[in-house]
């Protein structure tokens, strides 16, 4: 089966929305098809194993089980927060200055 012919299909069965990233595709250029189960991990070529997939997302999943994936998508979430989390504790240290033990009226 052609590409062409199988992202047509697939539009026909799942309408136009990534498998991946569940957003939608805006243009069929973006589109591509995505092996649910990677092949060299035993999926096979044939319709029931295709989705179609943003071209980034396609990329970003690589050779990854589907559940792989989403537990990467999450930990990466949960980085990016504790990530976010001490940058906030961090600004909020620097306020505070313990060292600072002048009056303003002590100040030449
Ligand atoms: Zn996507």
């Amino acid at each position: 089966m052609k590409t062409s012919e199988a992202k047509f299909l697939l539009v026909f069965k799942y309408g136009k929305r990534c498998g991946i990233c569940g957003k939608k595709i805006k243009s069929f250029r973006d589109a591509t098809v995505d092996h649910i189960i990677p092949l060299n991990r035993g999926g096979k070529n044939t319709i029931m194993n295709y989705q179609l997939a943003h071209e980034f997302c396609n990329i970003e999943k690589g050779n990854l089980m589907p559940e792989e994936y989403a537990y990467l998508k999450r930990y990466k979430r949960f980085r990016t927060l504790k990530c976010f989390l001490s940058k906030i504790l961090l600004i909020r240290r620097r306020k505070v200055k313990p060292n600072d033990h002048r009056l303003p009226s002590e100040n030449p």
